[in-house]
């Protein structure tokens, strides 16, 4: 059977690390462990009572059949009265922003997908390859999407000594006239930190005057799926919304994280402008010849999701509880020796830098010498799930990404299991 094999492409595509933990973690508490699962990206909450209610109505009323490739267009419309409204998206744009400069897919991850396949091209002989430039430590997906598409990563590091933040500085030193996108994740996964709008609107002139000169063809995807789990203070502030990039700008969002919908697969782009409108119709071009439309009645969750009052409160309890969550991590962590945290201002993760601890062996034996072994030797000893660090790029070989979307008990729990294994360290 020698003569089969794989494409060259999907073979050298690295697996995600974040999927792959977290499975292998419920897969061993599912067997009966007593894992606790710090490796998740998904909330412990359930998904609201009107969105489940508005889905099962639809899906009763009949609404089971293909609907139009990006969504119908009152979804659409919906989607595009909520980034107008709340982040700003389009209103210095001629025409604003419609229906038809948004595409809805089968999560974020599937947009952002697309919408660098759309955008990428693989190097013509001799040619430079396209560059996607991307602040790191940064989600583990944009790297592989990138580099299937025929582009090449140049990361921006970001450290702990300034917040996990790239700097107006850093960027323009980066851009090249290869240049083609930047990617921005505020909040941040797996840093759990956020961009001020005064930080955007310094990166956002960077891009505005690199796209009048060196980099033409520059454009920026800000991933925001995390925009709702906002606690540190620091409001959340669309770069979409800055005028000199509105037209050059993809907005991504999605409702998994949000709404607590992470099975349900539901993910946005969205971009205002003539490019946009091309590039949103470019999506669907892929998206026909791939999927076809996301799950019929999950259109009329998601309208609900966006236009219901009570599920705005159900939005904001979740916030207050990842809020206290956040701080009591922080506080667990600080007392643990070799660790060390920026405070988490967003999403529900924190990235603490543990190479403190390499050198040592663990309480069951094991060389430390990476976050991976410190990753394996916990679940494996401690059984406790954290992310190792490294295919977060820059800096993240010293960090492990800790997901705190789980209950108050189950943090204390983990904590004191991190903190004896630390202890136990030699
Ligand atoms: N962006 C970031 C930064 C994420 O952490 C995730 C997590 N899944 C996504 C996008 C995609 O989420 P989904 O596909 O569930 O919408
Ligand atoms: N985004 C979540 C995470 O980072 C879910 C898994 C994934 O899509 O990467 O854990």
């Amino acid at each position: 059977m020698s003569e089969l094999h794989l494409s060259n492409r999907v073979s050298s595509l690295k697996p995600s690390v974040t999927v792959a933990f977290t499975n292998r973690a419920k897969a061993l508490r599912a067997s009966g462990e007593d894992v606790l699962i710090f490796a998740a990206g998904e909330p412990d909450f359930d998904t609201p009572e009107p969105i489940k209610d508005a889905a099962i109505k639809a899906m009763k009323a009949g609404e089971t059949k293909y609907k139009p490739t990006l969504g119908d267009m009152p979804t659409r419309d919906a989607i595009a009265k909520k980034l107008t409204e709340e982040n700003g998206i389009g209103l210095s744009v001629e025409g604003g922003l419609t229906g038809e400069h948004v595409a809805i897919g089968a999560g974020g991850k599937h947009v952002l997908f697309s919408a660098i396949h759309a955008l990428f091209d693989p190097p013509a002989p001799g040619e430079p390859a396209q560059e996607l430039l991307l602040p790191t430590p940064s989600w583990v997906s944009y790297r592989p999407i990138a580099e299937l598409a025929g582009g090449v990563v140049r990361e921006i590091p970001a450290g702990v000594e300034n917040d996990f933040k790239i700097t107006a500085d850093q960027l323009r030193d980066a851009i090249t006239p290869n240049s083609r996108m930047l990617v921005l994740n505020s909040p941040s996964n797996p840093c759990g930190t956020m961009y001020s709008e005064a930080e955007l609107r310094a990166i956002a002139a960077v891009v505005a005057e690199a796209a009048a000169s060196t980099a033409p063809g520059l454009l920026i995807l800000t991933d925001e799926i995390y925009e709702k789990i906002a606690y540190g203070g620091i409001p959340h502030f669309s770069i979409g919304a800055v005028p000199e990039v509105a037209e050059r700008t993809i907005t991504l969002n999605g409702l998994s994280k949000a709404y607590a919908m992470t099975g349900w697969r539901i993910g946005y782009g969205a971009m205002p402008g003539a490019f946009g409108k091309k590039l949103i119709k470019a999506l669907g071009t892929l998206q026909g010849q791939m999927t076809t439309c996301i799950t019929s009645f999950n259109y009329a969750a998601i309208r609900e999701a966006l236009t219901n009052p009570a599920v705005r409160d159900d939005v904001a309890r979740m916030n207050d509880a990842f809020a206290t969550r956040a701080q009591l991590m922080e506080k667990r962590l600080a007392e643990i020796p070799g660790v060390k945290c920026p405070k988490p201002t967003g999403a529900f993760y924190v990235f603490p830098d543990i190479s403190g601890l390499f050198g040592k062996t663990s309480p069951g034996g094991a060389r430390i010498a990476s976050a991976a072994d410190l990753a394996e030797a916990l679940l494996g000893e401690a059984k406790v799930a954290f992310v190792p660090g490294e295919d977060f790029g820059g800096c993240g070989g010293n960090h492990v990404r800790i997901s705190f979307a789980c209950s108050e008990e189950t943090i204390n729990e983990g904590m004191d299991r991190f903190a004896g294994f630390v202890a136990g360290m030699k």
